[in-house]
């Protein structure tokens, strides 16, 4: 079995470090660049979501409004801000380190990496770490760039089923159970089903989703 440490490794690189932004192909062709170059340097995504907290990102129009009306912090970001450093730093207590309340998630969770390395631990154990981080990335990235969601109509080719309940009581609707979800970036595009948790990620894999849909339909008519 190989081991989940260098994907652990990767997730907590992209949340506490900073995120060169390479220039696009044509930028390098019209400068004239042969070397690898980056227009800018992202923030860490962690430092990225703190800075979201006081901003209005998500809220749609808010820059046109005045300063009095708009809510004071993004409630999105705040809590999954808070709830990313509350889970980094029971990881820390449970390898044996009480952090400072002043030290911040990103330096705590590379210390705690440092620590975990060094233990016996099992592959499972690490696997889960490596899901709970990459999910953070994916959770920041949802905040910091909205991606568009498109309701699939078609039935899940897995699970069979077209539409999922959600909610409670009063609050029970009827929802499509097949998502396509639109990034900018194609590689973390991706298609999912509520009913049965089956993701297609990539536009590649959404593409053979898209045909094993059509064929059904073809089979159906
Ligand atoms: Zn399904």
């Amino acid at each position: 079995m190989t081991s989940q440490l260098p994907e652990l490794l990767e997730a907590i690189n992209r949340l506490t470090q900073t995120n060169p932004v390479p220039l696009m192909q044509k930028e390098i062709a019209e400068l004239g660049i042969a070397a690898r170059m980056f227009k800018r340097t992202d923030p860490s995504l962690l430092d990225q979501l703190k800075q979201a907290i006081g901003s209005n990102i998500g809220e749609k129009g808010a820059a046109g409004r005045l300063a009095n009306e708009r809510t004071p912090l993004d409630i999105a970001a705040f809590s999954l801000y808070d709830q990313i450093d509350g889970r980094i730093r029971a990881w820390m207590l449970d390898a044996g380190i009480r952090p400072s309340t002043k030290a911040n998630p990103g330096d705590i969770l590379r210390r705690w990496y440092i620590l975990y390395m060094q233990k016996q631990v099992e592959e499972t154990d690490i696997h889960r770490h490596a899901l709970v981080v990459e999910r953070w990335v994916s959770a920041i990235e949802d905040i910091l760039d909205p991606p568009t969601r498109q309701e699939l109509t078609q039935a899940c080719p897995k699970c069979e089923r077209r539409w999922v309940t959600v909610g409670e009581g009063e609050e029970t609707q009827s929802r499509s159970a097949l998502w396509a979800v639109w990034r900018e970036d194609p590689d973390l595009s991706y298609a999912t089903c509520v009913g049965c948790d089956t993701t297609w990620l990539g536009v590649g894999n959404m593409r053979l989703l898209r045909i094993q849909l059509d064929d059904k339909e073809k089979v159906n008519a």
